[in-house]
């Protein structure tokens, strides 16, 4: 056994030898796998182990699609069976919703080359002459769709990696994981120690066991799951072809071909955890109790799908468990608070992800950061707020509807309030409808007297479109105001605070006390890893505002600067709260509210002041992510319900309104303001963003200054683009949301980042990414696929609403 090595993978399931094999595939070949057991031993040996592209993310898609490709040169590489299926799967749609569904995920597949496409009646009969449709309004087939052998991939991934130097150690339990002084970890298991550089966690069932030895908790929790396999029966016997896999989602079953049977699964309503409190240390070719009982509807379901289930005989049942994430993603990347120690765990469909995960964190390990903006399975997109209660709440409901529908906007209630903030109570009573951000609850939009307080999910335009365009409406013509509690907030004080972040930074830090810049943060490839909002208050005080749901993500990035003497860094989040007032008329509120003159003399766009409101201190930014005149005003929680209520007292006779993000999110859109997660990511370059102007190489340090400087005359690959797009008017209509394709004369050109109605400029927008090759062609046409059906879309040469800048600097 090596006692000095680069990596060691905890785990020899599925996903720990795909990262091993990707770690070597990438050049690294000291990096080894300790697997406790036989490898297989965890979820991985009993999985019916089916394979599919699509998923509503696409970058997962791309990775999935990447993970099906694989498997046949895994097999050609290393001479071992994957026992690959690919019959096709066929895709069924028995409601509108579900059609919607399938044609924008038919839609987005053109983006990376995928066949999935609508299919009629009489080519459903052909593929699947034993299904009965009558109930079927759309159906598509995947043509690599099928099953794999979970024992052939995941021994044939660890034979590649075998092939290129790494080593396996079965058989050898990891007990203890310890970091040194340098970063690096001793790694104890019962046959020795290894001292690596890096540790994976891949322990599958034991992440939270393997976690705990580093000193830390995922929020994970497991689920038993059951499918059964069918004696033969003689309608398929009697085929001289593999039938495809059914995807009958909603029912929430899964069904396909095994043998000369059928496999069924299921994921049923009352779904049931196994091992809350930790996975037994010594669970592993077990199985569970079955019980088919309960997944009897299921079952019903599907028999009447495919009536000669019904009379088939059971083979085998089997009940395993399987560990669930909150949101039923993966959770991948490095540990904030931890150096070197990598996580990927929660993974629900590994053999149709395993090559992608593996390929996400060999990249990042090796090349420091993942090719794609992988944000969808970053393990901070849960901080420590994900407590155990909501861990439960979420994955049973994630659970218990695995196949449902996600809509644009889609807010879960389940587990929910988990933090709120003063003002809560009172925006309930105004008739605020909350959804999740990063753990806190945060006013979406205000349902008015009669309306029910609720959301309900469509792909066409929303209940709350009217109120939507009401509450933009009162911001471009009068004032409302906005919390901006949301948005992550950090202040950096000490006597270097101010040089520490200018060496971070790509933007210059403000050179005078009072003023504001907005600065992205380039990642290691180059790309944008965050995009800030600095404010200098003293030299030695400043406040960066940024994203709200990547607080974690962030934070992760500045710790590796730090520390430093003589600075600090913290999150002032939690204490810190605020709202926009936006709108021609905030100048006449804020002067009443703190009875100082707010013209333009007195106050200019992009300055800061620290003003008394009520005998509170206030902290006062001249901005607004609406693009119109505005204020962000910060105080400390303790006052935040005494300014709201002053904002909404000052600003009555002015028809002020609450102002929610989602008509946040429509003004922002009609503005041009892209926005983290969205037009900015790691994948996009601040030549292909219209953020280079924010990147000043005069400065002789900044984070990727170096990668900045190489590729910053090189061509960018797309560009961010604004389009007005026709659509059907009023309610019954549809807006681009985020992922559509773009495409010119039929050829996929990009995609769409964002996408709302303008309510202003009473035209559907959108921003997205096209091939620069069409992207300077303004006026020219394209086609958004919209609920997967072409929208004819015009490329704007600037923003629709206030291009120059004039409204906010009124
Ligand atoms: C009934 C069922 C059906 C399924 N069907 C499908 C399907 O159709 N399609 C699909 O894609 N997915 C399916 N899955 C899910 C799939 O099985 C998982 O996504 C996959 O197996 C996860 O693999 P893993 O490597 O992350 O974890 P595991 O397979 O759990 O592997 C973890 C490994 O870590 C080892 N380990 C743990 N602790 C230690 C330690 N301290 N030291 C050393 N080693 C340790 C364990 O022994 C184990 O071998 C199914 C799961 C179940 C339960």
């Amino acid at each position: 056994m090596k006692t000095h090595v680069q990596v060691v993978v905890i785990g020899g399931g599925l996903v720990g030898c795909s990262i091993l094999y990707h770690l070597t595939k990438l050049g690294w070949t000291e990096v080894v796998l300790v697997e406790r057991s036989e490898l297989t031993s965890g979820s991985t040996w009993h999985a019916a182990a089916g394979i599919h592209g699509l998923h509503d993310n696409n970058n997962i898609s791309r990775l999935q699609y990447y993970t099906m490709k694989l498997y046949k040169e895994l097999e050609a590489e290393t001479g071992q069976s994957c026992g690959i299926h690919q019959p096709g799967s066929i895709y069924l749609a028995c409601t509108g919703d579900r059609v919607h569904q399938l044609r924008i995920q038919a839609a987005k597949a053109h983006a990376f080359d995928a066949e999935f496409y609508e299919i009629s009646a009489t080519e459903i009969r052909e593929l699947h002459p034993l299904m009965e449709i009558d109930d079927v309004k759309c159906a598509m087939f995947e043509p690599l769709g099928g099953y794999v052998d979970p024992a052939g991939v995941t021994h044939a991934y660890a034979h590649g990696a075998r092939q290129r130097g790494a080593e396996i150690y079965r058989f050898t339990a990891v007990l203890e994981t310890s970091q040194c002084a340098d970063g690096t970890w001793d790694v104890v298991t019962e046959k020795g120690l290894i001292h690596a550089d890096i540790v994976v966690n891949a322990a599958g069932l034991w992440a939270r066991e393997v976690a705990k030895l580093a000193g830390f908790e995922l929020p994970l929790m497991l689920m038993e799951h059951q499918y059964f396999v069918t004696e033969t029966i003689p309608a398929i016997a009697s085929l001289d072809r593999e039938l495809p896999s059914v995807a009958d989602r909603d029912k929430e079953y899964y069904l396909r071909q095994e043998g000369q049977g059928l496999l069924v699964g299921a994921y049923e309503k009352a779904g049931r955890f196994w091992a809350e409190e930790g996975t037994p240390l010594d669970f592993g070719h077990e199985l569970l109790q079955e019980d088919l009982e309960r997944i009897s509807d299921h079952v019903m379901s599907a028999c009447d799908r495919l009536p000669v289930l019904a009379e088939a005989g059971i083979k085998k049942v089997i009940n395993g468990p399987m560990i669930w994430s909150p949101d039923a993603s993966a959770l991948v990347g490095p540990v904030r608070g931890l150096k070197n120690y990598f996580v990927c765990n929660g993974i629900i469909p590994g053999f149709s992800q395993s090559a992608g995960l593996g390929l996400t964190l060999a990249q990042w390990i090796v090349e420091g950061e993942p090719q794609w903006d992988m944000f969808a399975w970053d393990v901070t997109r849960f901080g420590t707020w994900a407590s155990k209660s909501f861990t439960q709440a979420r994955v049973l409901d994630t659970y218990s509807s695995r196949f449902r529908i996600h809509f644009p906007n889609e807010e879960r209630m389940v587990g929910r309030p988990l933090k709120t903030r003063p003002v809560y109570g009172v925006q309930q009573s105004m008739g605020a409808v909350f959804g999740l951000s990063y753990g806190w609850e945060h006013p979406q939009w205000f349902a008015k007297e009669g309306m029910k307080q609720m959301d309900e999910f469509s792909f066409e335009r929303p209940r709350w479109f009217d109120v939507m365009g009401e509450e933009t409406r009162a911001v471009r013509t009068s004032v409302g105001v906005i919390d901006t509690s949301n948005f992550a907030k950090y202040e950096i004080t000490g006597p270097k605070a101010l040089q520490w972040l200018d060496r971070i930074v790509a933007n210059h830090v403000p050179r005078e006390d009072g003023r504001i810049c907005l600065t992205p943060l380039l990642s290691l490839r180059g790309g944008l890893a965050g995009d800030f909002t600095v404010a200098r208050l003293r030299h030695d005080r400043l406040i960066m505002i940024g994203s709200g749901i990547a607080e974690d993500y962030h934070r992760r990035l500045f710790d590796k600067y730090l520390p430093e003497d003589g600075i600090k860094f913290a999150s002032v989040t939690a204490q810190m709260t605020g709202f926009n007032v936006a709108g021609p008329n905030s100048r006449i509120v804020l002067e009443r509210l703190t009875g100082e003159s707010f013209s333009n003399a007195a106050f200019p766009f992009m300055r800061n002041k620290v003003m008394m409101i009520n005998g509170y201190e206030a902290l006062l930014f001249r901005l607004s992510f609406t693009g119109d005149l505005g204020y962000e005003i910060y105080v400390n929680e303790i006052n935040q319900l005494d300014l709201y209520r002053s904002i909404l007292e000052q600003g009555q006779d002015l028809g002020i309104r609450p102002v929610g993000s989602r008509a946040l999110g429509s003004m922002r859109i009609e503005k041009g303001y892209g926005s983290w997660g969205r037009e900015y990511s790691p994948e996009w370059y601040p030549i292909e963003s219209g953020m280079a102007g924010l990147v000043k190489t005069d400065k002789p340090e900044f984070a990727g200054r170096e990668i900045y400087l190489q590729m910053k005359d090189q061509p960018p690959r797309q560009q961010l683009c604004h389009f007005a797009i026709e659509t059907k008017p009023g309610s019954t209509g549809a807006d681009a949301w985020g992922g559509e394709p773009i495409f010119k004369q039929g050829q996929y050109v990009g995609r769409v980042t964002s996408g709302s109605y303008s309510f202003t400029c009473q035209t559907s927008v959108a921003l997205g990414y096209v091939d620069t090759v069409h992207a300077t062609a303004a006026g020219g046409e394209f086609e958004v696929a919209i609920l997967g059906l072409p929208h004819k879309a015009i490329l704007l040469d600037e923003p629709l609403f206030d291009p120059k800048g004039e409204k906010l600097r009124r």
